[in-house]
């Protein structure tokens, strides 16, 4: 029987934390199951808005800065 991976899971494969062995089952899973690719491009869309808002954050308090040295 196929099991699926959890949010964590591939969270810990996504960032290099998994076991080598488990990395590979992990990566053969990802490669033919639409369920838990479609969870992992989930986390990294996440991720992109993460990087995104600390982008903005960064602009916002550099703009600050700016204002503050006038
Ligand atoms: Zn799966």
């Amino acid at each position: 029987m196929m099991k699926h991976y959890t949010k964590e899971e591939l969270e810990l494969y996504r960032n290099g934390h998994m076991s080598v062995l488990s990395r590979i089952g992990c990566s053969a899973h990802l490669g033919t199951c639409k369920t838990c690719t479609a969870l992992f491009n989930e986390l990294k869309n996440e991720d992109q808005f993460l990087a995104e808002l600390r982008t903005s954050v960064q602009l916002y308090q550099h703009q600050q800065r700016k204002e503050t040295a006038k």
